[in-house]
């Protein structure tokens, strides 16, 4: 393991681990046990305890992955909004995924975050999971180098990754309590194999375990903590258990569980130090957790005397950080059809239309704990408004500035009201944490006010405390704003919370209801929580005077909120002729479709692959008005697009964070080549994916299909999905001319030679699979074994050794325990997607 980055040698890294261990001893041995056992729970919802007789400061750790978004009680901040994993992944670009891991360090430090809660590495094992966008692919070896990029770079600049959710916590159905029933070759083969690498190879610091479990034990009790993990893998970091997600205190106690989040509640505290002084468990246990959490402290530099394991980030400028973002954004991009409109031809465009319910609203990420408040959001619209020239008319339909449903607040539609003050009539709305008087019950909302001890502003409908000690005594709240509508007609106004909730619009009570849930369930903060919804006749730029009581009927250390507003859109049938009216005015149409934080989030899998209603019709009608029509599919996980043939060009931007409408710009202008290539497979259609299903019965999932998940279980079924894993364009074409077996270092490689047949500079990545026909165990018809990000020049021939990655050579032998590789030679098959073979080789390997 790589105590203090790449390029650090071996004589400098092992005085650090020697300094490192000798303050964990020292510190260890000023603590008594009951401040030990106190660090093992965190002392908030993002925060650990400190320890000053040991020099240990409080450490804070934050969500993660494609931003940080910070740990204040607040969370009104802002933060750097990076493309959906998905997007990094399909990059291809360890580089990339590097620099990106570093830029987060960066912002991490700016925010005083020790560690992010990232990547997310689970596998992509079916399409519908909830978090497929949050997770890099459905290949173990593309999703254990993706992010061991991601955590070399976060930590190079001394901030802990956290590799989550060890392990097979795939999809989100029943995520609190199912058990994985899976066999030990997928299990070390596929789903631990990116965690088995991020910790070999990429040293990381810290390790999240899963709500759910494998086999008999949840993963916070699981004996999969120190075997493999600690034992095999040389794991010498903290294991922190997912929120809410330690149920014991005996069996998590005695497991490498070393500390439990959030707090200050949980099973452990009191309960675990009466366990230890009934012997129940060890003080020696105790100790080997509090020395990983004194490790972790002195490698983010939290142990007073030790220097941080690399020098800590400073956040780069502004313009490079967006510049990143951009590339990035770009990079990730996938081409999946292009009929040659692509790069856009500005010569013969007078009138661009511009498209589609994503083409004015930022759709930049997916939902849950990972989604937060970027800096800001370039859209589409905006994004090609800056970079068309101005000769060049941009046509744009009323219908899509204004998505149909609930939608957040934004800090446009909102004004602080007279009781905020000076303040009044900025941007804002006003939270009052109040004393409630009277009995706890709906009632109670419209009787006197008790005493107000605090209040905050915050700037949209996304209203969230975790990690404020005054939100574990306060009883009530009190949330006012003025709403200034943007159209006139009827409006809806909702609130999303679970408990006792009353509205009153413009001084009259509007609504009065209770809705209480019997037990606290973390993944209803995700979904869509129950709304409180009042309806309001509205004129535009009016305001109205909306003001929110909330009763806390539990006890709990964070509270999510939702304000939301449905404002009047145009009907369907006028959204789709106004926007076939401008497709026909247009030289080409830009058409933006895709799914929202909504669709795709935490806490839930998805029913179904379809695009949201009227998406399809939107798309076929405007491609039949104009054939020059781009489809621009933003999306974290596979849709189907059953329209995808009728259009000139079909590009995939995944999420693509914040600088969304630039990167595309870039992209559709040919200023840069869409970079991407699929991680995951594509199906046309959901009843084609041979792994779909994420319901467990009676509290297992059975991972039945074994080995064979994503392509592999494509290649078995021998059905063809809509476009398969590894598959995208670029902006010129490639000859694969000749392959032949090379090394590198003495290690298996092979080598390519390709031309690049078209008219312009391009990147190509050529993969590498490997087959093994006849081989004695069971295999997959071939296996992504490695990959190489190459570029020439038009008509340029040039050649790529491509290392054949060790960890594809590999397999599990269940028999033995341990890994092994098969003697004799493995077929190279090197091509431009799984799907799409040019060239064979043979590599040989001694076994
Ligand atoms: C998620 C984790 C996340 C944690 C803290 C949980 O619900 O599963 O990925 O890091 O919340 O927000």
């Amino acid at each position: 393991m790589n105590e203090i980055g790449l390029g650090a040698d071996h004589a400098a890294a092992s005085d650090y681990a020697t300094i490192v261990e000798g303050a964990v001893e020292g510190g260890l041995a000023r603590l008594d046990l009951e401040t030990k056992v106190r660090l093992l729970t965190g002392v908030n919802f993002w925060a650990m305890h400190e320890a000053p007789q040991a020099g240990l400061r409080t450490m804070v750790v934050s969500d993660g992955p494609a931003g940080v978004k910070g740990g204040s009680a607040g969370h009104d901040e802002t933060t750097t909004s990076l493309p959906s994993p998905t997007a990094l992944a399909a990059s291809w670009d360890e580089g990339l995924v590097r620099e990106l891991g570093e830029l987060l360090a960066g912002e991490a430090r700016r925010k005083g975050i020790d560690v992010l809660l990232g990547p997310t590495i689970n596998l992509q094992r079916s399409p519908v999971g909830g978090r497929h966008f949050e997770q890099f692919s459905e290949d173990p070896l593309l999703t254990g180098r993706m992010a061991t990029a991601y955590v070399l770079g976060l930590q190079s600049r001394g901030v802990g990754g956290c590799p989550k959710h060890y392990v097979c916590n795939d999809s989100e159905t029943e995520r609190q309590t199912l058990k994985v029933d899976v066999a030990e070759r997928p299990l070390r083969e596929l789903y631990m194999a990116p965690f088995e690498r991020v910790v070999r190879e990429g040293g990381a610091w810290t390790v999240m375990a899963a709500y759910s479990g494998v086999r008999d034990f949840r993963m916070t009790e699981s004996p999969l903590l120190t075997d493999p993990l600690s034992d095999r893998w040389g794991f010498d970091g903290m294991v922190m258990s997912d929120w809410f997600a330690t149920h014991s205190t005996v069996p998590a106690g005695r497991a490498a569980l070393d500390l439990v989040m959030p707090g200050p509640d949980g099973p452990w505290g009191d309960a675990l130090l009466a366990a230890v002084r009934s012997g129940e468990v060890t003080e020696a246990a105790i100790d080997a957790k509090v020395r990983r959490i004194l490790r972790l402290a002195a490698r983010v530099g939290a142990l007073e005397g030790v220097p941080p394991a690399t020098p800590p980030a400073i956040r780069a400028p502004q313009e490079e950080v967006s510049a990143l973002v951009r590339r990035a954004s770009a990079a990730g991009s996938v081409l999946l059809t292009n009929d040659g409109i692509l790069p856009l031809d500005l010569a013969g465009i007078r009138r661009i239309a511009v498209l589609g319910p994503n083409a004015a609203v930022p759709a930049g990420q997916g939902g849950g704990s990972s989604n937060l408040r970027p800096d800001y959001s370039v859209t589409p619209l905006d994004g090609l408004r800056a970079a068309l020239p101005a000769g060049v008319e941009i046509l744009s339909s009323r219908a899509d500035r204004v998505r149909p449903g609930l939608q957040l607040l934004t800090p446009a539609q909102v004004r602080l009201p007279a009781a905020a003050g000076s303040d009044a009539g900025k941007p804002g709305i006003l939270i009052r944490f109040l004393e409630a008087t009277g009995p706890d019950t709906p009632a109670a909302l419209t009787g006197p006010l008790g005493r107000e001890f605090h209040r905050d502003q915050r700037s949209d409908g996304r209203l969230y405390w975790g990690g404020d000690p005054r939100v574990a005594g306060m009883p009530l709240l009190e949330v006012s704003t003025l709403i200034v509508p943007e159209t006139s007609g009827k409006h809806r106004i909702a609130f999303g919370i679970r408990g006792h909730v009353a509205i009153w619009v413009d001084g009259q009570l509007a609504l009065e209801a209770g809705n209480v849930p019997e037990k606290h369930d973390i993944d209803s903060m995700w979904h869509e929580p129950p709304y409180q919804a009042v309806e309001v006749e509205a004129v535009a730029g009016h305001p109205i005077e909306v003001v929110v009581r909330w009763r806390k009927f539990y006890d709990q250390t964070a509270i999510f909120m939702y304000y939301t507003l449905e404002q009047p859109t145009m009907t369907p049938e006028e959204a789709l002729t106004d926007a076939e009216r401008l497709a026909r005015r247009a030289d080409a149409v830009v058409l933006l479709v895709g799914t929202t934080d909504q669709d795709e989030s935490e806490g839930s899998d998805r029913k179904s692959l379809a695009l949201q209603p009227r998406q399809n019709d939107l798309v076929r009608r405007v491609a039949a008005a104009n054939p020059r029509t781009v489809a621009i599919v933003s999306a974290g996980s596979p849709v189907e697009m059953p329209w995808r043939d009728d259009v000139a060009a079909l590009l995939l931007t995944w999420f693509p964070g914040q600088e969304a409408g630039n990167a595309l710009a870039d992209v559709l202008l040919g200023r840069v080549e869409p970079g991407g290539r699929l991680p995951t497979t594509w199906p046309a259609a959901m009843a084609d994916v041979p792994v779909l299903d994420t319901q467990p019965v009676d509290g297992v999932l059975r991972y039945s299909e074994g080995l064979h998940i994503g392509y592999r279980a494509w290649l078995k079924a021998g059905t063809q999905p809509a476009y398969p894993f590894g598959h995208g364009l670029g902006y010129t074409t490639w000859e694969y001319v000749a392959a032949s077996p090379g090394e590198i270092n003495g290690l298996p490689a092979v080598r390519v030679r390709l031309r690049n047949s078209g008219s312009r500079r391009g990147r190509e990545v050529v993969q590498l699979y490997l087959s093994r026909p006849q081989s004695s165990i069971e295999r997959p018809a071939r296996w992504l074994a490695g990959w190489a990000p190459v570029e020439a020049d038009a008509g340029e021939e040039i050649e790529a050794t491509v290392p054949v990655d060790l960890w594809a050579l590999r397999h599990w032998d269940v028999a033995a325990g341990h890994w092994a590789i098969e003697p004799g030679e493995f077929e190279v098959q090197i091509g431009r997607s799984v799907a799409d073979i040019r060239l064979t080789t043979r590599v040989g390997t001694q076994g």
